[in-house]
């Protein structure tokens, strides 16, 4: 059976969520107390509903207990998306992820159950911070508050040494997981791999032993 998704707030992001979701082939719900919002995602979403979703009648009634994931997408109005994020744990929703305006409200929903807290503006802000203070660091995915995935560029100083000889497990303890070398992706690489200048790293660590990494192992760091 096709997993059931809804999304609550058809803000930017809210939006976004359905629309992507609704492309991907999901079954989605959205839903909105703007009218305007809703038929606009009316022939995008397999439903769409006005609705106040502080009302736990209503959300009842639409079945949301019966959803496999429920995204609070609601912007500004903080006491609606804690209220909303409630009601949804309490009728029994198995994974709510709510969006989360500043720390505050992030601490809240947490701890009212929300099972996924997104700060989409802070998180976007450190990922493009660190690719533009770097030269060598082509992306960069925060796991959590400790442990990142970069995606770097291999310079001289790595060049013609196989994964064995740079060890980097055992020197800074970050794994490569991925080499990317001439658009042919390596999600497996062999300790006896060669690295060549130019090959794309993706590197998965906590985050001080990636800076170490990235210091002493890329150029121009
Ligand atoms: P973004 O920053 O993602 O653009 P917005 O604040 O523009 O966020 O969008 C949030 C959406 O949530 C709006 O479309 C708003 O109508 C909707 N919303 C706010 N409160 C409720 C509520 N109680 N029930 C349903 N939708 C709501």
């Amino acid at each position: 059976m096709k997993k059931q998704f809804a999304v609550i707030g058809l803000g930017r992001f809210g939006g976004s969520i359905c629309r992507t979701l609704s492309e991907q082939g999901a079954e989605v719900l959205a839903v909105d107390i703007d009218e305007e919002r809703v038929n606009e995602f009316t022939p995008i979403a397999t439903h769409a509903v006005i609705a106040d979703s502080t009302d736990e009648s209503v959300l009842k009634s639409l079945g949301l207990r019966n959803f496999d994931h429920v995204i609070v997408a609601i912007g500004d109005n903080i006491h609606a998306s804690i209220l909303t994020t409630l009601i949804l744990k309490e009728l029994g929703v198995k994974k709510v992820t709510a969006k989360a305006q500043n720390d505050y409200h992030e601490k809240v929903l947490r701890k009212i159950g929300a099972d996924f807290v997104i700060h989409p503006e802070r998180d976007m802000g450190v990922r493009i911070a660190n690719n533009i203070t770097s030269t060598s660091v082509l992306d960069y995915l925060e796991l959590s508050d400790k442990h990142s995935i970069v995606e770097v560029i291999a310079g001289k100083k790595m060049d013609g040494k196989t994964l064995s000889d740079l060890d980097v497990r055992a020197n800074y303890g970050v794994n490569i997981v991925a080499i990317k070398e001439h658009g042919y992706i390596n999600v497996s690489p062999r300790a006896d791999q060669t690295v060549h200048e130019g090959d794309i790293l993706i590197i998965i660590g906590s985050d001080p032993d990636i800076d170490r990494f990235k210091k002493q192992m890329l150029d121009n760091e």
